[in-house]
């Protein structure tokens, strides 16, 4: 049986990757980046860390020593490369760090499978950020990029590298443009979770307010689960390639808002605009949202809808779960660990 290296198997997709790979019989082996205290809490919740095929290794991924050491010792079939500084708005806070770990560790990792084991297939996580200041709607493979943060540049300059990897050496070096995909184990440092998790909070009485920043951006919102799937068949195609994996519609972050509030029973009453747009709920008359300009962006992309027929046509993949069912199950999820005081 074969066995996979995840970088970032501690995130939301590394975690429900390693679930996949593990079901199927995989070993796996996951890095995280060095840390006193790795945050385990995605692997814990799938049951991930006593699974007798499961290895978890810390690794610093900018030091290309490090990346030689790991392939040489586990020397995996199958690479998925996921870590990043993977938060957009952080990046514009720590360009720097962000270029180091999101674009030219991908080298690091590139350099060190050329090297020793040229024959392992390795997938890079490309994204729909890529696409930024969009040229066309919706978004495919063909679409021409324009990124709009140190994140999205970052995440160029990776994309290139496995690209040029797989025509330069003959690397089996795949990308995957993915588009945002969410679930119970995103962090709450992006919208929807935030927005889940504080729609949560406000139902069981804990909170009064939800503060967002700009919700007139729209993204095309997936379900991570589905997604780590579209990873693995891209692997085993005949050919390294990129694809797109989206859902295909687009809604804006007071749309996700709207439908958090109703998978909690309640709904809201827009007022206002732009900064000074807010929102009551219908059934207490309560202020229930805001805007506040610090959780704007410098720069925005713009409308995020991308087009994934490739990936149904080659790989038999699309996405199955609706925005609605996805905003519900998250909200349900956090409504129960609210309860209970879990702390993620
Ligand atoms: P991203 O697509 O990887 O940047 O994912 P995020 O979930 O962090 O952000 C999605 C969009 O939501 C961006 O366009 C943000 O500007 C917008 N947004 C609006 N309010 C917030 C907020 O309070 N937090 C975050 N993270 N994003 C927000």
């Amino acid at each position: 049986m074969k066995t996979a290296l995840i970088t970032g198997v501690t995130g939301q997709d590394g975690a429900y990757l390693a679930e996949w790979l593990l079901n199927l019989g995989y070993t796996v082996y996951g890095t995280h980046r060095l840390t006193k205290t790795p945050d385990i809490w995605r692997l814990e919740y799938l049951d991930i860390l006593d699974h007798p095929q499961f290895h978890l290794h810390a690794c610093d991924l900018t030091d290309f020593n490090s990346c030689k050491t790991l392939i040489k010792q586990i020397s995996p079939d199958e690479v998925y490369n996921l870590a990043a500084q993977s938060f957009v708005g952080l990046s514009f806070k720590e360009p720097f760090m962000t270029a180091q770990i999101t674009g030219v560790a991908v080298l690091n990792l590139l350099e060190a499978i050329r090297i020793i084991k040229p024959s392992i297939r390795f997938y890079q996580a490309s994204s729909s950020e890529l696409f930024g200041q969009v040229e066309e709607i919706p978004q495919t493979e063909k679409t021409p990029f324009h990124p709009r943060s140190p994140y999205a540049v970052a995440k160029l300059f990776a994309h290139w590298s496995a690209i040029n990897y797989r025509e330069s050496y003959g690397l089996f070096a795949t990308c995957g443009i993915l588009y945002n995909h969410e679930s119970p184990l995103r962090s709450k440092e992006f919208v929807t979770r935030k927005i889940t998790h504080t729609v949560a909070r406000i139902a069981l009485g804990q909170q009064d307010l939800l503060v967002l920043g700009n919700l007139d951006v729209s993204r095309d919102w997936g379900y991570a689960k589905e997604y780590v799937v579209g990873m693995h068949r891209m692997m085993q195609h005949d050919v390294a390639d990129t694809f797109v994996l989206a859902t295909n519609r687009t809604a804006s972050v007071r749309e996700f808002t709207d439908l958090a509030f109703q998978a909690a029973g309640t709904d809201l009453i827009w007022e206002g605009t732009g900064l000074n747009a807010f929102a009551i709920e219908r059934k207490s008359g309560q202020l229930r949202v805001r805007v506040d300009q610090n959780f704007y962006r410098p720069c925005e992309v713009g409308t995020m809808q991308g087009d994934a027929s490739k990936a149904r046509d080659l790989l038999g993949w699309q996405a199955n779960t609706r925005l609605e069912q996805l905003c519900q199950l998250m909200v349900q999820e956090d409504l129960r660990r609210v309860e209970k005081g879990v702390p993620f």
